[in-house]
């Protein structure tokens, strides 16, 4: 009676139970940016619709632009090879795998997959799932639970996030590429966790600068936890042979328990893979929802992919191209004064613009140029560092690199010598 009387004293408000979308919070908040984007006459960058296979260059409405948005780092999108590949698989499986594999069954060309992604990290296995963004989900929540530590990179992919609410598991995080704050974070475990996790990006995917795995093998020989890399952004990029992460740092691959990454980057498919030892693999295809639970990579996606990997082994050319436009991108970028933050110079170089609003005109702006660029705003990045991302291929050429960079400069200029973004829009 006495708790009844106590909670009396401080009622509290009642909940009011919303039924209808529009009453959402989060409507309420895409609606306000909607209106004012409207009122202040700043269309909107995202959604654009593109006429044809985007690369290098793209079509839109009939016209044609400079591409910095698409992840086909390695040209495989248009290459004739894989669409050949495609073309054979739809003949003989059809489109799709139907339902999980495990009950609907393999097709050859998923072991195949599997084997070549397998052989890139020269590891024992690799397990295939139908999207990047999915396979942390499962991966992370198969493996990790609520007696166990997952450490990553504050600046690590949402899909890895995503991952690790759903393990239920302690989550702690270290100051981005900072291997000396994951030290003193390990140091200041007071708890007995089960298993440590710790999450990197090969490439980060908003910044473009890349991991200190050498540092982190170190670390991890000492520590004992688990080191996860995500090479969404690396494979096919870093590396005389477009290996990524581990042959740019010359590290052993088995240095890393579990190495992660997409199908639709530089292998221009969909889907995403973990590869590492034969048991960790074993134990994805017994036990992680996404896998068991959900239908198998289609097997016209499967052969796209598998013929990517085969262009990336047999043409590393392409890979020395990508990595030129990267650097020629980076050095030109510098040069015209723009703020490339992090940017290392391989897949991804942002151009670091300020606020939201400055960034989406500025995407716009480029667009009137002829050149596709999208903006990245909050809250994928803080707000002040709202950015346009630049997505290099190897089949950019240098006039499209140096005219993207001159243009971008020059109408960032303009915007600032406006004062264009936040403080002179009234949202
Ligand atoms: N990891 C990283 C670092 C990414 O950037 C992305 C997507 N851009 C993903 C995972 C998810 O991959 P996908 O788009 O193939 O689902």
């Amino acid at each position: 009676r006495n708790r009844t009387a106590r909670m009396n004293r401080h009622p509290q408000p009642p909940v009011r139970q919303v039924t209808r979308f529009d009453e959402l919070p989060e409507y309420q908040r895409v609606m306000t940016q909607k209106i004012g984007a409207q009122m202040a006459g700043i269309g909107n960058p995202f959604y654009r619709s593109h006429d044809k296979a985007a690369g290098a260059t793209t079509v839109m409405s009939g016209r044609e632009f400079a591409n910095f948005a698409s992840y086909d780092y390695l040209a495989t999108n248009t290459d004739p090879l894989v669409n050949q590949r495609a073309k054979e698989a739809i003949d003989r499986f059809g489109i799709s795998a139907s339902a999980s594999r495990l009950v609907a069954g393999e097709r050859p060309v998923h072991v195949e997959l599997e084997h070549a992604l397998a052989k890139v990290y020269g590891v024992d296995a690799a397990v295939c799932f139908v999207s990047g963004y999915l396979t942390n989900v499962a991966a992370i929540s198969c493996l990790m639970g609520p007696q166990d530590l997952v450490i990553h990179d504050e600046f690590i992919h949402n899909s890895a996030l995503a991952g690790i609410k759903q393990s239920g598991a302690t989550r702690r995080l270290f100051k981005h590429n900072d291997v000396e704050n994951l030290e003193s974070v390990l140091k200041t475990l007071s708890s007995d966790f089960r298993r440590i996790l710790v999450i990197v990006e090969g490439v980060y995917s908003m910044d473009g600068d890349i991991a200190d795995l050498p540092a982190l093998v170190e670390l991890r020989s000492r520590y004992g936890f688990w080191l996860m890399v995500d090479e969404a952004h690396a494979l096919g990029v870093l590396g005389e042979t477009g290996r990524g992460s581990f042959e740019h740092c010359g590290i052993d691959p088995h240095d890393v328990d579990i190495w992660m990454g997409t199908l639709s980057k530089t292998t221009s498919s969909c889907g995403g893979y973990i590869a590492g030892s034969q048991a960790l693999a074993d134990v994805l295809k017994a036990e992680a929802g996404g896998f068991v639970y959900s239908v198998g990579l289609a097997p016209v996606l499967a052969a796209a992919a598998l013929t990517g990997l085969e262009i990336l082994a047999k043409e590393p050319d392409r890979t020395a191209r990508l990595r030129r436009n990267g650097a020629l991108f980076l050095r030109l970028a510098k040069a015209a004064g723009l703020d490339t933050g992090l940017a290392t110079g391989y897949s991804v170089v942002p151009v670091i613009v300020g606020d939201s609003v400055r960034a989406v005109q500025l995407s716009n702006d480029l667009l009137e140029e002829g050149i596709n660029a999208l903006p990245i705003i909050h809250p994928a990045v803080p707000e002040g560092m709202a950015r346009l991302r630049f997505f290099i291929t190897c089949n950019h050429t240098d006039e499209q690199i140096a005219h993207a960079v001159t243009v971008t400069a020059k109408r960032l200029k303009d915007l600032q010598d406006r004062n264009f973004g936040l403080g002179s829009i009234d949202f």
